[in-house]
């Protein structure tokens, strides 16, 4: 018989029918002739209960020796459940032991674990209630990323993990070098590539590359960074979701931002509501009022410089001190979203000399057309821009930001041949995965998190 998994029953509840369900065991209470055993298969947050009565063949050899964490599979009648929150039960007619889990050894018992120990063990912590939630709530995210996107009639394209242009500046590149090259001991000292090589920081430069020929495309892929920051908020590889289309400027860009956001919140909310209630309880109090906030209101849109005044008026003490020019820290973005306007706020036209070449410069000739959105408890999740569509103005920036034009000769292009306004955006996806669940690290929030100093498997 096929097997059937915990969440359909639950949502099904075929009562009277034979089924079988595979998991993994949670616990096992025992009564005077008979066991509860609280069986989880990873389909969703609940646990069934398996009633096991000792006219079972291996009852006393090995089902009253099944301790937490040991796979078994199980066959029988779903049954109407007596007992508190639950509704169906399964009268066991068989039960197979699949592998056994030593309880001295097994590091996953009852109590609650921290996330500290947890990361330790990534390679079991999903088995919790907590991370399989986290990793459940992932997943329905990027299914509702694809499908926000196809019904936009959104390209989805495939770029480079390996990339040979750096748009965001060297020094948060990670080198991709072959061993002989390492070693020095490679033909002529050649490099594979013929070319410095390194893995992607963003893929916009190669997504517009496709937004100016399929009009609106998106890019959702693995990032890398070797920013040596050790906050709750980076990761050296993080997954980013990065649109970009065509005949679209920064308005254009920033209400596309506001409906993904909004979609996706509300999709998870529709979709995932045991787990999201596990972290409403559990992890955030409020939680789901704070995105339901989220999707009943408009996003404040403010200028870079109206967020500075606002700053500089303010009476809160900032670490990071504030004037007109410098780069807006966390502290900075967190007490504008969660302290003055206590919504989503979007920022716009940032000063040039601290944004990338790309970014369009605005007719005040100092500001680019920049947009951030920032959300409470996180600060930055999403960074985009209209792109410099001007072929002179963009070459003159790229000459100001001592960037090899000869290497950027097909961006160029890009604007010499059919150029158009055009605009986008990187949302950080683990960042949207903290703000969706509440976790507090984005250590958390990604399987197997890479930080400086840790990769463990
Ligand atoms: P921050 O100032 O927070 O470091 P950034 O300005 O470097 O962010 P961008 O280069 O604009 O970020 O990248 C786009 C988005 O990618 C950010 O808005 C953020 O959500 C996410 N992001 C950036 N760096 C990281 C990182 N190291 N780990 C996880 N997410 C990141
Ligand atoms: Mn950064």
């Amino acid at each position: 018989m096929k097997i059937t998994r915990i969440n359909s029953l639950l949502q099904e509840t075929p009562v009277g029918k034979k089924v079988v369900v595979a998991g993994w065991l949670r616990t096992r209470r025992d009564s005077s002739n008979f066991s509860f055993l609280e069986v989880n298969d990873g389909s969703c947050l609940s646990n069934l209960q398996i009633i096991a009565d000792d006219g079972l063949d291996n009852y006393e050899s090995k089902i009253k020796k099944l301790t937490t964490g040991c796979s078994i599979k199980v066959e029988g009648e779903l049954k109407e459940s007596p007992a508190k929150g639950q509704s169906v039960e399964i009268l066991a007619e068989r039960i197979d032991i699949v592998g056994w889990a030593d309880p001295d050894l097994y590091p996953l018992q009852k109590k609650r674990h921290s996330f500290e120990f947890l990361r330790e063990i990534s390679h079991l912590r999903p088995r919790t209630n907590a991370l399989g939630g986290v990793a459940r709530v992932r997943s329905r995210l990027s299914y509702a990323v694809h499908e926000y996107f196809k019904k936009k009639d959104f390209f989805q394209i495939h770029t480079p993990v390996i990339t040979t242009s750096d748009c965001e500046g060297a020094g948060e590149m990670f080198r991709v070098v072959t061993e002989p090259e390492l070693a020095g001991t490679s033909e002529e000292n050649k490099s594979f590539f013929g070319r410095n090589a390194g893995l992607t920081v963003s893929g916009q430069l190669q997504a517009e590359v496709y937004a100016q020929a399929l009009g609106s495309v998106y890019t959702f892929g693995p990032t890398f960074r070797a920013e040596n920051s050790n906050t709750s908020r980076h990761l050296a590889e993080f997954w980013m979701l990065e649109p970009e289309m065509a005949f679209c400027d920064l308005n254009c860009n920033m209400d596309l931002a506001e409906e993904m956001l909004k979609y996706l919140l509300s999709d998870v909310l529709e979709h995932c509501q045991e787990d999201m209630e596990l972290f409403n309880r559990f992890i955030e109090k409020g939680l789901v009022n704070k995105l339901q906030h989220v999707i009943d209101n408009e996003f404040v849109r403010i200028s870079y410089t109206e967020a500075v005044e606002q700053l500089q008026k303010s009476s809160q003490k900032f670490e990071f001190p504030v004037s007109w020019g410098v780069d807006l820290q966390s502290e900075h973005e967190r007490y504008l979203t969660e302290t003055v306007y206590k919504l989503p706020l979007i920022v716009t036209d940032y000063p040039a000399s601290i944004k990338p070449f790309y970014m369009r410069v605005n007719d005040d000739g100092t500001t680019v057309a920049a947009m951030d959105i920032l959300v409470a408890g996180i600060g930055e999740i999403v960074g985009g821009s209209q792109r410099e569509e001007r072929y002179d103005v963009l070459l003159g920036r790229m000459q100001q930001s001592g960037i090899d034009e000869e290497e950027y000769q097909w961006y160029l292009d890009l604007r010499r041949y059919g150029t158009t306004p055009h605009s986008g955006f990187g949302l950080g996806f683990e960042r949207l995965v903290q703000f969706v669940t509440g976790m507090h690290n984005i250590r958390e929030v990604i399987p197997f998190p890479r930080t400086p100093g840790f990769a463990p498997c």
